[in-house]
């Protein structure tokens, strides 16, 4: 068989370049990350030949014993790493294991409590032309003005007047760490079910470095790519029997075919990853590298949401130190290879187009290694570029600095 590069230059040749893009850039967008070679090899296996419609042993497909295999080696890891007692791991991504357990749970029409887009929500949370927003009847919770973290009582007040079905909990842009045993009371005071999204913080959870959203949540999702350093994916969990059996036909038939068993197989291996002390030690960095990150741009005078963080990340107001929209801040630190995205920051005059705020994360620059020294340069950086955006010899010598960082930490060494 010819390889990609012999058969198809200009396919081959975009896909180096990208390479090339993440090898030489300052990646920090919250919710990235660098797999690892194993989970890669899995993830570009022959296992995407594979039809296996179902779940193992009960199949619509012959020949899937191996895939049967598989599957379970991704149920049974995922089962220990948030002790937890029932999974679904075929959701093709974030989005589609939200629509699963939506649906395992609620009627078309149910009311929804969950955090408000602009507070840090995600699109899935009841975003108007996002399918939740379509087909629920969502209302929202946010972030406090005084401390920009969530207002628990409030959350209670708006539970009690709008009487859920279902609370969510979980968020795209919030870097405090979440109380779901709080969320779980409250749920509980209005007969609500509650429903945790961890995609974000999903790796924190599993290094027991953020209180664990099974432990109390009806139903948990997650997506399996960001701070869990996985293959893009989702996953469904439950300690609810009854539950469970709901989100595997909302699953499969309800809203997928066959499932991904190559993304299968290297979620397989991103959990047993995961279950490794080395997967803790990195988690830990992860905190420590945000902190840093935090600590350092509030000394050079930028305004940090909720002044810091406990988690991978960091969401910063641009706009009152210098004078950039986060739109604007987002792309001149491109200009520079240094990657994030823009991010309404709460109560953010601009609009969400535009922004006066920008989302930093810590996972990806710590998979390469970087340290706290390291993130603080890197907090360095960011200032001098915004603060000189029209000044090409400046933008020159962060790109330099940039450019001596990615060679002491480099990426995939092949
Ligand atoms: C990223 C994210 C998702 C969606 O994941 P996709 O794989 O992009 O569909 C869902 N919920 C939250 C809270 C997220 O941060």
């Amino acid at each position: 068989m010819k390889s990609l590069q012999e058969q198809d230059r200009e396919l081959y040749d975009a896909i180096h370049a990208e390479k090339e893009r993440q090898e030489g850039h300052l990646e920090l967008i919250a919710s990235e990350n660098f797999v690892s070679e194993a989970v890669l090899e899995a993830d570009g296996s022959i296992l995407t030949n594979k039809y296996a419609e179902g779940y193992p042993k009960k199949r619509y497909y012959g020949g899937c014993e191996h895939v049967d295999t598989v599957e379970n080696l991704a149920r049974d890891r995922l089962k220990e790493l948030f002790h937890v007692k029932y999974v679904n791991v075929q959701a093709h991504s974030g989005s589609t294991a939200n629509m699963g357990a939506y649906r395992a749970v609620l009627k078309h029409g149910a009311k929804v409590l969950g955090m408000s887009l602009d507070h840090g929500g995600h699109l899935t949370h009841g975003h108007p032309l996002n399918f939740s927003g379509i087909d629920y009847e969502f209302q929202s919770y946010g972030v406090s003005d005084e401390n920009e973290t969530i207002d628990y009582d409030d959350v209670l007040r708006k539970a009690e007047s709008f009487k859920p079905d279902l609370i969510v909990a979980g968020a795209s842009a919030y870097p405090r760490e979440i109380d779901f045993k709080r969320f779980k009371e409250i749920a509980d005071r209005v007969g609500a079910r509650l429903m945790v999204d961890m995609a974000h913080i999903a790796g924190l959870v599993a290094a027991d470095l953020h209180q664990n959203p099974c432990e109390y949540a009806d139903i948990v999702t997650s997506t399996t790519h960001k701070t869990l350093r996985g293959p893009r994916g989702g996953i469904i969990m439950t300690n609810d029997k009854e539950i469970y059996k709901e989100i595997n036909k909302t699953v499969f038939p309800g809203i997928q075919g066959g499932p991904l068993m190559h993304i299968i197989a290297a979620k397989a291996a991103a959990f047993k990853e995961a279950l490794t002390p080395g997967f803790k030690d990195y988690q830990r960095r992860v905190i420590e590298n945000a902190k840093a990150l935090a600590d350092e741009l509030q000394r050079l005078g930028f305004k940090v949401i909720s002044g810091g963080t406990d988690t991978h990340l960091v969401l910063v107001e641009v706009k009152s130190l210098t004078g950039l929209t986060g739109k604007k801040a987002e792309q001149v630190l491109e200009h520079v290879n240094i990657t994030c995205n823009k991010n309404t920051v709460p109560n953010d005059p601009e609009k969400p187009f535009i922004t006066s705020g920008i989302r930093l994360g810590s996972p990806a620059l710590t998979t390469r290694g970087f340290t706290k020294d390291a993130m603080r340069i890197v907090a360095g950086l960011i200032k001098k570029t915004l603060m000189n955006p029209e000044d090409e010899e400046a933008l020159d010598e962060v790109r330099d600095e940039v450019a001596k960082l990615t060679g002491t930490y480099p990426l995939y060494k092949a």
